[in-house]
């Protein structure tokens, strides 16, 4: 597990950041987001105007044409937008994620090459780790890398890619040794651009998630410089992968703040609104237990994620930290969103209420970045590991 380098936070950055993200996401995405989630539309003008904010480097270092923001700040721009839309942070995170694989494993022409284009948005994509036989059991991908000259060959298929149809460019995980044990000293990240022999075929249909594509891409003898593996060494890529998730994890955890929080604050005003029996339901004890219990579990998802990203910002391992998170703001999303769907009564299975929508959307965040059964199997291995007896 590698560890990121330190980063200060900087309260004055923030508030900026913040403020242009609020404005953002009231003018830009609040208006459309439920529109083009319903036409499973990718929001084309959101990601212009992503781009002219520099939110594609959001976390790439200041010296490289980033924002160079904080874990810290970076998840609460994150919970911002996902509170209207969750869709439109995910477009961010996998590219981030990748990014991040770069900046911290890359070897120094690597970041030079990649990282302003990636942080100024020209070059889009994501992280292309699971494949149709596996995706928990990732030591078990099959798509190969074989070396030829100053290039290596790539053969395999990976699926569920996010911005697989609209990015131009992913980090890759394979195989470079297939019979390397254990299994992940024989893996390797590679930074590929598409181009003849790396298409993606075909966009996935989904529950929700929708306006963000995820897709399956195809590796047929495309040839990537060698340039272009991650650090320049065969058999780190799971490792870099792993570092790189904690990272993701904590994204994923922030989502599931800002969906929490969004079913929590429609609820609170719907109930205040909505009459039964005379009187307004948040009048109702059974009413108030459902908005208490909510509003404690988005707080506590929040707190959680705010532990995570300062081990993160402070360069430590934050494995146990960022899965914790990641587990319970998951959860409290898709509890929430349950909750917030009965308080809304029959408007809650309108697909003319948000609601439903985030009833759709948060599931995701169970699966996404590593299941949550497995962040319990990394919780309980850290406990042990950090206290041995
Ligand atoms: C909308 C969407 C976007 C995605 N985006 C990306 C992306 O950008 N890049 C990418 O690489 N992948 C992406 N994925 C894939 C995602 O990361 C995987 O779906 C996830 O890691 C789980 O893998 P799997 O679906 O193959 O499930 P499996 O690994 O087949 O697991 C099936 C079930 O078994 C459980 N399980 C597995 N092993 C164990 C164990 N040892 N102990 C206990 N339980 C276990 C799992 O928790 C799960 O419940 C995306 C998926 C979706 C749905």
């Amino acid at each position: 597990m590698t560890t990121s380098e330190p980063v200060a936070f900087d309260a004055e950055k923030e508030n900026l950041i913040l403020d242009a993200v609020e404005r953002f996401v009231d003018r830009e995405i609040k208006p459309v987001a439920q529109r083009l989630e319903h036409a499973d539309e990718w929001p084309a003008d959101i990601v212009a105007g992503m781009r002219d904010m520099g939110l594609f480097g959001c976390m790439i270092r200041e010296e490289y044409g980033g924002l160079g923001l904080s874990a810290s700040t970076y998840a609460k721009v994150v919970e911002r937008i996902a509170r209207v839309w969750m869709s439109v942070s995910g477009i961010i995170n996998s590219h981030l994620i990748m990014a991040a694989c770069v900046q911290r494993n890359g070897t120094e022409a690597q970041r030079q090459h990649f990282l302003p284009r990636f942080a100024s948005g020209e070059l889009r994509g994501g992280l292309a780790l699971t494949e149709p036989d596996c995706g928990t059991d990732l030591q078990a991908v099959r798509t190969v890398a074989r070396r030829d000259g100053d290039h290596y060959v790539i053969n395999g298929t990976k699926t569920w890619i996010s911005n697989g149809i609209h990015g131009q460019a992913f980090a890759v995980l394979v195989k470079t040794d297939p019979e390397a044990q254990p299994r992940h000293r024989g893996m390797s990240l590679f930074i590929c651009e598409k181009g003849a022999g790396f298409t993606s075929t075909k966009k996935l249909e989904k529950l929700g998630y929708k306006g963000i594509d995820s897709a399956e891409l195809v590796f047929d003898n495309f040839r990537v410089p060698a340039a272009n593996l991650v650090g320049g060494a065969e058999g780190q890529g799971f490792k870099h992968v792993m570092g790189g998730l904690e990272l993701g994890r904590i994204n994923v955890a922030a989502r599931g703040v800002g969906v929490a929080r969004a079913c929590l604050e429609e609820s609170v005003a719907y109930a205040q609104l909505r009459r039964t029996f005379g009187e307004p339901i948040c009048e109702h004890q059974a009413i108030q237990l459902k908005l208490a219990d909510m509003a404690t579990r988005a707080e506590a998802a929040r707190l959680l994620v705010e532990q995570a990203a300062k081990a993160y910002d402070a360069g430590q391992r934050c494995d146990m930290e960022a899965g914790m998170a990641k587990l319970f703001a998951s959860e409290a999303a898709v509890e929430n969103s349950m909750e917030a769907l009965r308080i809304h009564g029959a408007y809650g299975y309108s697909k003319e209420m948000n609601v439903e929508r985030y009833y759709r959307d948060a599931p995701l965040l169970c699966i996404g970045e590593g299941t949550n059964e497995l962040q319990r199997l990394i919780i309980a291995s850290q406990l042990v590991e950090r206290s041995p007896i």
